[in-house]
């Protein structure tokens, strides 16, 4: 028996995602942009879909860009931005952002962009720490909605709000990869959204970037005028079939799913609470399908793998960062040795109750054997 709670790394596909892909790849599989019957097919495909997403976060469908995934969506957004940029340099981000954001700011600052990034205070972000840093040179704020080591949700409505009162004429844009279909969100002041379908039960390779119609940015990839001219290439309608398909899904059940959450969050803390050498990584701004904890004196690595023996798949940190010292635990204010030894638990409708009691069970022996394995005095 395998229990899987990794989904903040990847979920599994809806079947009924993967079945619409499949007809799509062997029956409706023309060139979205040919302009006979067939391809007006799949045309339809893509509008659907735009239309499901639109409705969803209450913008238009030409709002929406359908991209290989967050992490281009980012790019497009953070990069794109500044190419359209003749003249301001600044950018302000958070200190926490995933590698998609921090390596696309870290390519900017090389070309002489100039990037704040505001540091967490007790474990969490305030509005008023961005605000601070918007001048006249600032062009671009790139904050994510949810954190993916701890599930911290960052105040994204307000920070947007109160950089756009300050001064309009700059870009905010959201990475909502952890957040879609899981936490509402306002797009009023929010000119720029990225997120992934396998986040949420459609397959990888497909996302989108929402970018509001007033707000302008450069292409980053050159070709055909696909995607309003800002994501040239064919379109993959089979993916894009099936991120319609689990986005309905997930909004059926958007509500029950958050009560599912928190209840499984509230069985594996009961369930662990009882131990001091195991310490929470998380406060009351995070997001309850994301939870990370660590055993005191057991590296991460090594509880990773022991569970895995005893078929619980859980993460040691974002999949990305693999082999990289955990930077963003230590960024929310927790020491080098909790930051050495997290495990983060993603939980998906999927889990229930016993598995995640299962799970804690396995958490407990593994710091009984693992404990006195590494400390045989104890
Ligand atoms: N942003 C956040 C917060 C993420 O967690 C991830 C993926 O884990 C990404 C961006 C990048 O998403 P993808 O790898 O699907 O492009």
């Amino acid at each position: 028996m395998l229990y899987y709670f990794d989904n903040a790394a990847s979920t599994k596909v809806f079947k009924e995602a993967a079945q619409a892909a499949l007809k799509v790849m062997t029956c409706y599989f023309a060139n979205a942009s040919s302009i006979h019957g067939f391809g007006l097919k799949s045309e339809k495909i893509l509008n659907s879909c735009r239309d499901v997403i639109a409705k969803c976060l209450k913008c238009s469908s030409d709002e929406v860009i359908f991209t290989s995934g967050a992490t281009e969506s980012i790019n497009l957004a953070i990069i794109g931005a500044a190419k359209k940029e003749k003249k301001r340099k600044k950018i302000i981000t958070s200190s926490v952002e995933h590698s998609s954001t921090k390596n696309c700011l870290k390519h900017l600052k090389e070309k002489g962009y100039f990037v704040c990034e505001v540091a967490a205070r007790n474990g969490r972000f305030f509005a008023e720490d961005f605000l601070k840093l918007v001048d006249d040179d600032c062009f671009l704020v790139s904050v994510m909605h949810v954190n993916n080591e701890n599930g911290l949700i960052l105040p994204v409505e307000e920070i947007a709000k109160k950089v756009k009162q300050k001064n309009s004429n700059v870009l905010v844009h959201v990475d909502a990869a952890q957040s879609f279909l899981k936490l509402p969100i306002n797009l009023e002041n929010i000119d720029c959204l990225s997120f992934s379908g396998h986040k949420f039960n459609a397959p990888k390779g497909v996302g989108c970037l929402i970018k509001k119609t007033n707000v302008k940015i450069s292409p980053i990839f050159f070709g055909g005028g696909q995607e309003f001219g800002l994501r040239p290439g064919t379109q993959a309608t089979a993916l894009i079939a099936a991120l319609d398909v689990a986005i309905n899904k997930n909004l059926e059940h958007m509500e029950n799913n958050s009560g599912h959450y928190l209840k499984l969050k509230d069985v594996l803390i009961d369930r662990l609470k009882n131990n001091s050498n195991i310490s929470y990584n998380f406060n009351e701004c995070c997001a309850a399908y994301i939870v990370n904890v660590s055993v005191r004196g057991i590296r991460s690595q090594v509880l990773l793998q022991f569970l895995e023996k005893e078929g619980f798949i859980v993460s040691s940190g974002a999949a990305c960062s693999k082999n990289k010292k955990n930077v963003v635990l230590q960024n929310l204010g927790y020491s080098e040795d909790v930051a050495n030894s997290a495990i983060r638990i993603s939980f998906s409708k999927e889990n229930d109750e016993k598995s995640v009691c299962l799970l804690a069970e396995n958490i407990l022996l593994a710091e009984k054997t693992l404990i006195k394995k590494t400390n045989p005095k104890n």
